[in-house]
């Protein structure tokens, strides 16, 4: 387990992260979330013991993270640090052997990861010679060849088109049921949304809101409304009690309602309308959550 105490960051005056505490169960997938600039690489780099913090304490299941622990973390940076003259082979044969491991067990690993992400035929191409989410992927087997007990993944999916991002989803949900930590960041609420368990959004630095997300979503008792239905009286609707705003778009309205105990008023009255196709009652947005806990939008 990774736990994360008060940690905080000064570059000189200039405070970057700020009194944040956390931790990551084997198994579990957590989300750092922020802005540009939010303090989420320096974290990153802290619990990697590649940056030195001001204060706190960072340990990995109870030692404080030094060269003894360091080879039982996977780190994929967000500047992408491959050595792109060398083959795939090549390369992960160089960082398995940095991590302390035999040249069997890295090829071992790296056919099991190359077909895993349907990339075999690269094994002895240059790296330069590949496409940038084959690249991400190359990245991506030399950060896990070494079976991290923790994985940190910066920005793991920018860059990667859709299909992508859900093979290396798919690839992430099988290292946690392996019992891997997994942290990772992302400046995508979407993204967060689709996997993570817990996470900690950070401002400035500081963490706004954190925890479990279903947790989260729960206590936020604002709901989503979608509707599709004929001849709807908007100007009636929005009187009705609980509803917050209409939103009415092409192919559907949404209605935002102060509380599920409102959702019963909402459909008494839609009831009464024609050709009611679609009446979905949805959890607000984690973007709606960070809008009204901090003020501002999150992705702009
Ligand atoms: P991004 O999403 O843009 O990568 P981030 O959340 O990872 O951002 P950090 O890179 O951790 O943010 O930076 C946090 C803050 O600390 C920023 O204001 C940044 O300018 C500052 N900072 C980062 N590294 C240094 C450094 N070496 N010296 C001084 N300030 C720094």
């Amino acid at each position: 387990m990774l736990k994360v105490e008060n940690v905080t960051k000064y570059y000189g005056n200039f405070l970057a992260v700020d009194h944040l505490t956390f931790e990551v169960k084997d198994g579990e997938i957590f989300g750092l979330l922020g802005v540009n600039g939010a303090g989420k690489t320096t974290t990153f780099r802290m619990i990697n013991g590649l940056l030195d913090k001001t204060e706190g304490s960072i340990t990995l299941d109870g030692l404080p993270i030094d060269y003894s622990v360091t080879d039982k973390i996977g780190f994929l940076t967000e500047e992408r640090s491959l050595l792109t003259k060398l083959t795939v082979k090549e390369q992960a044969i160089y960082y398995g052997i940095l991590k302390g491991m035999e040249e069997k067990k890295i090829l071992e690993k790296l056919e099991y990861w190359l077909d895993r992400f349907h990339i075999t035929d690269y094994k002895d191409r240059k790296i330069k010679e590949l496409s940038k989410g084959n690249q991400q992927k190359v990245q991506f087997i030399t950060a896990i060849i070494n079976e991290p007990k923790l994985l940190i993944l910066d920005e793991p999916f920018s860059g990667l088109d859709p299909i992508n991002v859900q093979q290396f989803m798919d690839v992430i949900r099988e290292l946690k049921n392996k019992g891997t930590s997994i942290i990772f960041s992302s400046h995508r609420m979407e993204h967060v949304e689709m996997f993570c368990e817990k996470l900690v959004v950070l401002v400035h630095g500081k963490s706004v809101l954190a925890g479990e997300l279903k947790q989260i979503k729960k206590e936020y008792r604002k709901k989503n409304i979608h509707i599709e239905a004929n001849h709807i009286d908007v100007e009636a609707l929005k009187k009705v009690e609980g509803v917050l705003e209409v939103l009415v778009n092409e192919t559907e309205m949404v209605v935002k309602i102060k509380s599920d105990e409102n959702v019963k008023n909402v459909f008494e009255f839609i009831k009464k309308c024609q050709d009611v196709t679609k009446f979905v009652v949805e959890d607000a947005t984690l973007n709606e959550i960070f809008l009204e806990k901090v003020g501002v939008n999150y992705e702009n």
